[in-house]
């Protein structure tokens, strides 16, 4: 993939920024240039790396940060909206704008001293092994590279048009389900859509769940934001992650058929009571490390709770460990 930055043609540009995560090497912020400046969309991970790529790909597109009048940030993960604070400290004329959903992450994002407790208790209560979820107990201070977020300047809704120049607006589609703050952006000019970490080229977006309080049903919204995609007749689609998708439409049915079968081989595991810890370890391949564990630990709950919440699981407590059980008679499951 290409990792220098880009003219794609009416306005658009894409800078890729490096971040620190393993196996996402790279994330795209993008411009789309107005008769009166500039849109930014995402920025990437805090840091003078991130803030270099940044300044050096606005300026190899014929802009620099003085140009920016808006930033709209896809959605509340360190990689998109960690350079937002410093941008906005240093260019006080920058919007910046995300999805009013923001309430409901920033709380956590804001307090990451509470991140592994609560994930401890989680994991003993859904069948982990102690010597698993016990380092975890310690809190640990955050990377470098994560920021306290203030909220943002303006929040937008659903349908709502976010301005580039008189004549061209981003409209804005609310697609929760990789975080509850996500937002996708239609250009106006010419139809390309701006999809964040929702659909992405190679991989499938991380689906977790962290909880009811950021989202008791993330995987239930993410393919609702999906379906949306897929019925959208999307095409060209410009990824967060990953190089331009040409049919956005067909790659969020794929996504969708993962999640189907993803589904489907959980509620096989669940035919007696069953802890989410052991159907983790059935439905993903053995040996990950710990990161990857429990990764995969929060994207099992998020199919189990869809399950449960859609009325094909039950949850029930025994000694204070949680089993998840069938109550569907049909092994499959079908997405609308
Ligand atoms: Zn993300």
């Amino acid at each position: 993939m290409t990792t220098s930055p880009e003219d794609l043609g009416d306005g658009i540009g894409v800078i890729p920024i490096p971040i620190p995560f393993k196996g996402l090497d790279w994330v795209n912020a993008y411009v789309v240039a107005g008769d009166d400046g500039v849109v930014l969309i995402d920025c990437g991970v805090d840091g003078e790396e991130g803030y270099d790529a940044l300044t050096h790909g606005l300026t190899a597109l014929g802009h620099d940060l003085g140009a920016v009048h808006t930033l709209v940030v896809s959605h509340a993960h360190p990689d998109h909206v960690g350079l937002a604070p410093r941008l906005i400290d240093e260019h006080p004329a920058i919007r910046f704008v995300m999805h009013e959903r923001i309430d409901r992450a920033l709380p956590i994002y804001n307090h990451p001293e509470e991140w592994g407790p609560s994930f401890a208790e989680a994991c003993r209560r859904h069948g982990a092994p102690r010597d698993f979820w016990e380092p975890f107990l310690a809190s640990v201070d955050p990377p470098d590279w994560w920021r306290l977020l203030e909220p943002p300047h303006e929040t937008v809704a659903d349908g709502d048009r976010i301005r580039v120049d008189d004549e061209r607006r981003l409209e804005v589609l609310y697609t929760p389900g990789h975080e509850i703050a996500h937002i996708c952006l239609r250009d106006s000019a010419t139809g390309i859509l701006f999809s964040g970490d929702h659909v992405l080229p190679r991989i499938t977006p991380y689906v977790g769940w962290e909880g009811p309080e950021r989202d008791p049903d993330p995987l239930g919204n993410f393919i609702a934001s999906l379906i949306r995609i897929r019925d959208g007749g999307f095409g060209t689609t410009l990824p967060a992650h990953g190089t331009l998708i040409e049919r956005g439409a067909a790659r969020a049915a794929q996504i969708l058929l993962h999640h189907e079968r993803r589904l489907g081989d959980a509620l096989a595991e669940i035919l007696e009571p069953t802890t989410a810890w052991d159907v983790t370890g059935e439905i993903f391949r053995p040996n990950l490390d710990v990161f990857n564990k429990r990764l995969a630990l929060r994207e099992t709950l998020s199919h189990l709770e869809y399950l449960r919440l859609d009325g094909k699981a039950e949850q029930t407590d025994r000694a204070d460990i949680l089993h998840y059980r069938s109550l569907s008679r049909d092994p499959h499951v079908h997405l609308p």
